[in-house]
């Protein structure tokens, strides 16, 4: 899906990220002081374009132009960059409000397509297992060393004394329950149709 541009709202990008019911009361946003700590620590910087200092500063300035900038897409949430500001701040959840803002407009959901299986797994089975879609790119990259691990997983679990991975029972349900409830399952079901 092609980006959308952002028009500008009545609320600054730092307000909307400080009401975020993820982030914490003490988020250190407004004291960022542009050390380019954070850059320099963070691994999806190294290997790409994205900058999350100014990503940052770009939230600070109310520039909506970070909402059409693709880098911001390559963060993965390793939370290196929150672990080591200087100010508590955290640019891995900036991030994330601030994606989770464009797809509430409908934008980039094809950065996020091939994950959904990822929500429904989890959904099914109480867990995140890997998707399915994953598992050619995981034998090209590991061999056929994967498939065998795959199949042998349940019996070196239950040689290692390890429950079973998936939720069953009651335990699956509350999750099942919990998800609905909260929105999640939902959330997939529109994600799913507009990808
Ligand atoms: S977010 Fe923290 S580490 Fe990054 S530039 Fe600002 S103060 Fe420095
Ligand atoms: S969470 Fe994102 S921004 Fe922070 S260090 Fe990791 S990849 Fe970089």
């Amino acid at each position: 899906m092609m980006e959308k541009k952002h028009k500008k709202s009545q609320h600054s990008l730092v307000r909307e990220i400080k009401d975020n019911l993820r982030a914490s009361p003490d988020l250190g946003i407004k004291r960022c002081m542009q050390c380019g700590l954070c850059t320099s620590n963070c691994p999806a910087a190294r290997h790409s374009d994205y900058d999350p200092r100014e990503m940052v500063k770009k939230v600070l300035d109310n520039n909506l132009e970070v909402l059409d900038n693709p880098d911001i897409w390559n963060c993965f949430y390793c939370y290196t960059c929150a672990s080591n500001c200087p100010v508590n701040n955290s640019p891995s959840l900036i991030n994330q409000i601030l994606r989770e803002k464009i797809l509430n407009t409908g934008g980039n959901v094809s950065r996020v397509a091939e994950f959904i299986e990822f929500g429904y797994n989890y959904v099914e089975k109480g867990v995140g297992t890997i998707p399915s879609t994953f598992f050619q790119d995981l034998v090209d990259d590991f061999g056929e060393d994967y498939p065998k691990l795959k199949h042998d997983l349940p019996d070196i679990r239950r040689k290692l004394g390890l429950k079973e991975y998936n939720l069953k029972g009651e335990a699956a349900a509350e999750v099942k329950n919990i998800l609905k409830a909260s929105g999640f399952t939902q959330r997939l079901e529109k994600l799913k149709k507009i990808a």
